[in-house]
């Protein structure tokens, strides 16, 4: 089936309207605000950066403000293109946007992630998501609910560790490799997500995650928030990173679509 196909079915399946309906929908927020407070990998060498060039009264009298900004691509809530780990992989400004808009599934490992920080993605995990709720489609975005959003604005916390300037002794939650391969090659999904910092789960040291994503075109959502207020199946992801020329990956703004029961 078209992926726009499936998506407009999923956005019908609980109205009667074979359209877009925004009041049927709650739309949540799926990331972090950039503020100085922002956290980025442990070897970044700068982070989030907003100067004022003007706030307060002009000359002529009113009030005007206006910033610059400045951030590495990958801190916060954002995006890696597959050209982040393949030469040949397309930058942030080609992905198709049917990787970026899409119908969502949310695998929760929240509770074996709290047990275990180093907790990976099983396709035993898939299997058993599937077993419930069906076989995850092709153009799927897979987004990954480790509850480490709530850890966000903590670096020790977050990330495991908090040695400056060193990422060998991180410890979170992401995919396994051969659960993302199931994903990706087999089911075809359009997308990875997740609410720690990384696909690659902290202890990773060669990113086999992102390296077995990224030549078959799928970019990454890291440091998502708001999974939680998610279904498992059913919600719609906009996710829309700024469209840097080049870039390897990019701030993103993301967001879902919820399907609102209706009352009876
Ligand atoms: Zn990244």
């Amino acid at each position: 089936m078209p992926r726009a196909l499936a998506l407009l079915l999923v956005l019908a399946a609980c109205r009667s309207a074979p359209r877009l309906d925004l009041t049927g929908h709650e739309l949540v927020d799926l990331s972090h605000s950039y503020s100085a407070a922002t956290l980025y990998w442990p070897t970044s060498p700068s982070a989030f950066e907003l100067k004022p060039l003007h706030v307060g009264p002009t000359p002529a009298g009113f009030f005007y403000s206006a910033y610059t900004f400045a951030t590495p691509e990958h801190g916060g809530t954002h995006l890696d293109a597959p050209v982040h780990f393949d030469s040949l992989g397309v930058s942030v400004e080609r992905i198709p946007l049917n990787r970026l808009v899409g119908p969502a599934v949310v695998l929760d490992v929240s509770a074996k992630a709290a047990a275990d920080p180093d907790y990976r993605l099983s396709p035993a995990d898939i299997e058993a998501f599937e077993a419930e709720h069906g076989a995850i489609a092709p153009g799927t975005i897979v987004l990954l609910r480790t509850g480490w959003s709530s850890r966000w604005g903590d670096r020790k916390a977050y990330f495991g560790d908090d040695t400056p300037n060193d990422a060998s002794k991180l410890h979170f939650p992401g995919y396994g490799v051969e659960a993302a391969r199931l994903l990706v090659e087999e089911r075809q999904v359009a997308a990875l997500g997740v609410d720690s910092p990384s696909v690659d789960y902290g202890p990773s040291q060669d990113f086999p995650v992102h390296r077995l994503g990224a030549p078959r075109g799928v970019p990454n959502f890291e440091n998502l928030t708001g999974l939680d207020r998610l279904p498992s199946t059913g919600a719609v992801v906009v996710a829309l990173p700024m469209k840097i020329e080049g870039g390897s990956g990019a701030p993103l703004r993301a967001i879902a679509l919820v399907p609102v029961r209706p009352a009876n």
